[in-house]
């Protein structure tokens, strides 16, 4: 089952050609529905945190100098960095280098606290297709990455949220204008979903909605203004953002 969202924040599932409206994101049908393709879509899931893992893929580490660290290296992003499939994000005033990264992103179904790793799928809602987008320059000098990782648009997330798939071995590519830029398969992750969610669920509860980022494969890079990008994800599908024109500064933007 696909679950998505629309532009006007009702839920629904996709059916076909068309999108059943529904109560909730898990809840029964209205009755109602609406061509697939006439509809805009929202953000799939109303997370209160979204976990991000760091060097989830050992030729990922390489490529950016560092070892692949002995338990799953965690960050944040704040819920007002996400934006839906078919948004244009802002190239923000701040960097001079962002860059993408590709990842699968699990959706939790229930809350979880202390879960094992046997029972850790148990929780999950479904699966979507990230963007990590990450201002690589100003990531190596903010303290906690929150300019770097949770700048307004930098989690775009969607199209929607595939409940019946295994995560352990789906091809993952992203795209640049085209072109594909990262290809790889979930099942070379250092740390799997059930070991990830595991982890965090040890010392954070994990709310329904909330969001864990996989990490990301080799082959990341930087965006321009006006590129089109695109992570597509064996089993569930395409999401697609446009990079738009640069920011400009804000005036009153406090200098040190
Ligand atoms: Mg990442």
């Amino acid at each position: 089952m696909k679950i998505v969202r629309l532009g006007t924040g009702s839920w629904g599932v996709v059916d076909g050609p068309r999108v059943r409206i529904t109560r909730g994101p898990q809840g029964a049908r209205t009755g109602r529905s609406l061509p697939l393709s006439a509809v805009q879509l929202g953000v799939p899931a109303k997370p209160t945190k979204v976990v991000c893992v760091g060097r989830n893929y050992r030729a990922h580490a390489q490529e950016m100098g560092q070892a692949v660290p002995p338990e799953p290296g965690l960050f944040l992003k704040a819920p007002n960095a996400l934006v839906s499939s078919g948004s244009t994000v802002p190239y923000p005033w701040f960097t001079q280098s962002l860059h993408f990264e590709g990842e699968l992103a699990v959706v939790v179904g229930r809350r979880m606290r202390n879960v094992p790793e046997s029972k850790a799928l148990d929780y999950v809602l479904g699966y979507t297709c990230a963007l990590d987008l990450t201002a690589r320059d100003v990531q190596k000098t903010d303290l906690q990455w929150i300019r770097a990782k949770s700048a307004d648009g930098l989690c775009p997330l969607g199209p929607w949220v595939e409940t019946d798939l295994d995560p352990r071995d789906l091809r993952l590519r992203t795209f640049v204008n085209g072109q594909v830029r990262q290809d790889a398969r979930t099942s070379a992750m250092v740390f799997s979903v059930p070991q990830l969610l595991s982890y965090i669920s040890g010392f954070m509860t994990l709310e329904r909605g909330d969001v864990v980022l996989t990490g990301t494969p080799e082959g990341v890079g930087e965006l321009q203004p006006g590129d089109e990008v695109a992570v597509e994800i064996e089993g569930i599908g395409t999401l697609a953002v446009r990079i738009g024109p640069r920011e400009e500064e804000p005036p009153s933007f406090p200098r040190g």
